[in-house]
């Protein structure tokens, strides 16, 4: 249950009712907030005084509930640039896998600006399945996207693998990815629900509607509302793709969540040959954001070459898509 509290409860009445009802304690928009289990469904009398509105759900899923907040919350990716609210906007998110090198990251972030995109991607600590692949430059790799930052005005999305490293991303990323191998990891997700920056939150391949938006609960239940949520495709019985893009889930999502849908379609697909057909497909469903691999040179991809597209692929991709979006009411941005 999510209880909105009068601005005169005292801090000790406020940590008594907390302690008391196990909720979590949060402020938006200047009011305090109360999230108890949603096993809760009435306010206990004792504290009925200090409560101003209160919300029953039905499940844990309650910050990020439709029936809570009924629009999608906004969030600004970029200067200027928002996602969700009344803006209806599809925000494109493309570079490559990893940050490998100056050369390859400088030709990415100039080719992507050159489209006039403003989201940058590249991950620097990658969560490779052996440990005896590229792993990501790190620090160095996180220097080399503020640069492209500073040179291109781009926002810089990269992704925090684990607890060694998350204050690096966090002081670098506008955008902090949380990767999929990662949903789960709740000192990540309990740290960057104290930072004020956007979250992309990506979909664990085995986890379920219900899990990847509790994991998002985290998240906003620390106080960051800017939480974006990331279908990148579940494993499933089919062997043929490198996993199953759920756009049922999407649809889900969009029906009975408040936060922005953001779709990825290189990582669900793994190969190169199904990617435009599926972002176009992605973004028919009416989503805020979209995220494709690009690479100047596939074929010498250090993670994730067999996905990547080349810079003409990309762009003849990047070129189809706005007619679709605006079809559906949405602008390409
Ligand atoms: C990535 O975005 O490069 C990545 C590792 O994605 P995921 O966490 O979805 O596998
Ligand atoms: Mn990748």
């Amino acid at each position: 249950m999510i209880l909105h509290l009068h601005p005169d409860i005292a801090p000790a009445q406020l940590d008594d009712m907390a302690r008391t009802l196990r909720a979590a304690v949060l402020q938006s928009a200047g009011t305090t907030l109360l999230v108890t289990p949603s096993a809760l469904k009435t306010v206990p009398a004792a504290f009925a005084s200090y409560v101003a509105a209160q919300y029953p759900m039905d499940s844990d899923i309650q910050l990020a509930s439709r029936s809570y907040l009924p629009q999608t919350r906004a969030v600004e990716l970029a200067p200027g640039l928002w996602v969700g609210g009344d803006h209806r906007h599809t925000a494109m998110i493309a570079g490559p896998c990893s940050v490998e090198s100056r050369t390859q990251i400088e030709a990415s972030a100039a080719f992507v600006h050159g489209l006039g995109i403003r989201l940058l991607r590249g991950g620097c600590y990658k969560p490779r399945t052996s440990p005896y692949t590229f792993q990501g430059l790190g620090r160095e790799g996180l220097e080399l996207l503020a640069e492209m930052r500073d040179r291109y005005g781009l926002a810089i999305v990269t992704e925090v693998r684990d607890a060694t490293h998350v204050e690096d991303v966090i002081a670098y990323a506008d955008i902090v990815q949380i990767g999929a191998k990662a949903m789960y990891d709740h000192g990540i997700l309990r740290r960057c629900g104290e930072i004020r920056k956007p979250v992309l939150l990506k979909r664990g391949f085995g986890s379920t509607l219900q899990e990847f938006v509790q994991a998002a609960e985290f998240i906003l239940s620390g106080g960051n509302e800017q939480v974006l949520l990331c279908e990148r495709g579940i494993r499933t019985f089919e062997t043929k793709t490198r996993f199953t893009l759920d756009l049922c889930g999407v649809a889900y999502l969009k029906e009975y969540t408040n936060l922005p849908v953001v779709l990825d379609p290189s990582h669900a697909m793994g190969y190169r040959y199904g990617v435009a057909d599926l972002a176009r497909a992605c973004v028919a469903m009416g989503v805020d954001g979209l995220l494709i691999e690009t690479h100047p040179d596939p074929a010498v991809a250090q993670s994730d070459a067999a996905q990547q597209l080349d810079f003409p692929a990309f762009e003849a991709l990047y070129r189809s898509l706005a007619p679709i979006t605006q079809a559906v009411g949405y602008q390409l941005t």
